[in-house]
């Protein structure tokens, strides 16, 4: 079959190959992107919840802040390309933004499509050919001439005299990231920093029906060991709704498949939504991290804002057998005094009320509690807090300090974490000690770049994420460009 040739190659027509391809074929380059779903841009499309908060406009000082590895490696991505101008790009692709409280900018149609089409139809504009349902399965290199030369599973040949690899990570991998860059970096001696899933559930004992995964492959060891990406390609059609990941998917030690049934208490739970709560991580007995937000009980766990702020540390710590437990507080900032007599103060006037007459203790508290959170936890934290009853049947009371203690310090050990099924991001991936930060070129082969989340890069959510593939994929595009 003829072997189809370009200046630039670039694997992967996601959020930071839809840059490269752009960056590289506005410099006059020849490029072709290759991307094995149907359609490009596939991610983009669920994010945000299908509204795409594409950036955040924080200065560095404050984005930096955000990114959850190395910073100082993505800072010349960054001001090659920062939020500003990435929303001037998309206006200018006649796509109007809005920027939202926390500095978060979305399409102000909140579509996630709109981004997409914008992306897509600004990388053909500039040239830049995209072929779609070309899954690229091998990476060689002709040692003629130095070209890179890609076979794709439907026996298509290119080749390129440069390489730009933007294949993504491991997460929802129904949107085509199944972790395919990580083989051909490593096959080409890059190191990889061991993967984890990021911003993900965390799942808390006994919330979960059964917490041994059924189907799903998982692989305790190192998480990228004997996987095989083809494997993936043969799963059914993409679906959100339906988290089930292909056969052999690597999955870390800890993983807790998102679709294990919920037991009784997970059931009790699950859609709750809190606001203003605080929660404490707590690894081996050490308070690591807390957060102040919403948090979310969900079918996978503990999420939301707060719970995934959290969930990189935690999960960090299973995958390293660490035991992991979440403390929530549900009136951050009143002290503990306060508190107590506040609940007395409450506690006398429901005493007071005709309508407690007939009432028993334990009724009348759960009054006490409905006026201090949602009435559907009322139940799942009486479970979890027995001590706040003490005495005889007959004479049973409320123990006010044991009751602001679990009002402030809701214990919950961590069994394990949704993995990439559902997760956010992934942690890890090609080491940014082998890249060179002001081209994103391989230091081991010439020629070859990396951008997106196929790097070790990583950060939170609101918008760093993307901005980080959109930098990292322009800046990589327009150095292999003028490279040539
Ligand atoms: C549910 C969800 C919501 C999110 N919401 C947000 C948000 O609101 N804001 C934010 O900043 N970030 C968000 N993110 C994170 C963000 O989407 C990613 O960090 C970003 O898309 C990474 O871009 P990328 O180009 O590196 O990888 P991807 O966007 O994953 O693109 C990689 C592309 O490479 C293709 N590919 C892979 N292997 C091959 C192969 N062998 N051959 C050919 N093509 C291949 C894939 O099909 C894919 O299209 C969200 C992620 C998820 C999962």
């Amino acid at each position: 079959m003829l072997t189809i040739a370009a200046d630039i190659l670039i694997l992967g027509g996601g959020a930071s190959g839809l840059l490269a391809a752009y960056a590289a074929a506005r410099e006059g380059a020849s490029v072709i992107v290759l991307e094995k779903m149907p359609r490009p841009g596939r991610k983009i499309m669920i994010t945000g919840k299908g509204r795409c908060n594409f950036t955040n406009v924080k200065p560095w000082d404050a984005f930096s802040r955000h990114i959850r590895t190395k910073a100082n490696f993505l800072r010349p991505a960054f001001y090659n390309l920062p939020p500003e101008v990435m929303l001037d790009f998309l206006e200018a692709q006649r796509l109007p933004v809005v920027v939202e409280h926390g500095d978060r900018a979305f399409p102000s149609s909140y579509k996630a499509s709109d981004v997409v089409d914008a992306l897509v139809g600004a990388a053909r504009r500039a040239g830049a050919q995209i072929q779609t349902e070309a899954e690229v399965t091998d990476v060689l290199r002709d040692p003629a001439d130095g070209s890179f030369v890609v076979s794709c599973r439907d026996g298509r040949t290119f080749s390129g005299l440069r390489l730009v690899v933007a294949t993504g990570g491991l997460s929802y991998p129904r949107t085509g990231s199944t972790g395919d860059g990580y083989r051909w970096a490593r096959q080409s001696g890059h190191r990889l920093v061991e993967c984890f899933p990021s911003l993900t559930a965390l799942v808390p004992k006994g919330y979960k029906l059964t917490e041994v995964a059924p189907t799903v492959g998982q692989v305790a060891a190192k998480v990228l060991s004997g996987y095989d990406p083809g494997q993936a390609r043969k799963a059914t059609p993409w679906q959100e709704e339906a988290p089930v990941l292909p056969p052999g998917y690597p999955q870390p030690a800890g993983h807790l498949d998102r679709a294990l049934p919920l037991s009784e208490f997970g059931r009790s739970l699950c859609g709750i939504h809190l606001r203003n709560v605080a929660l404490t991580l707590v690894v081996n007995g050490n308070e690591v991290r807390s957060e102040t937000g919403e948090l979310d009980f969900t079918d996978g766990g503990i999420e939301g804002p707060v719970g995934f702020a959290l969930s990189r540390d935690a999960v960090k710590a299973i995958v390293n057998g660490g035991k992991v437990r979440l403390l929530l507080d549900l009136k951050p900032g009143v002290p503990p005094e306060e508190l107590q007599a506040r609940l007395k103060s409450l506690w006398a006037e429901i005493q007071k009320d005709p309508r407690s007459r007939s009432g028993t203790i334990r009724s009348l508290l759960k009054v006490l509690l409905g006026k201090l959170m949602p009435w559907e936890l009322v139940a799942p934290f009486l479970q979890s807090a027995p001590a706040i009853l003490s005495g005889r049947k007959d004479n049973v009371r409320i123990d006010f300090s044991a009751l602001a203690q679990a009002l402030t310090a809701w214990p919950f050990d961590v069994a394990g974490f949704v993995g990439y099924e559902r997760c956010v991001v992934t942690a890890g991936g090609v080491s940014t000690d082998d890249v060179l930060p002001k081209t994103l070129e391989s230091r081991l082969v010439k020629g070859m770049y990396f951008c997106g989340e196929v790097l070790d890069i990583d950060a939170d959510t609101g918008g760093y994420n993307l901005q980080c593939a959109f930098s990292t994929g322009y800046l990589a595009g327009l150095s292999a460009a003028k490279s040539l």
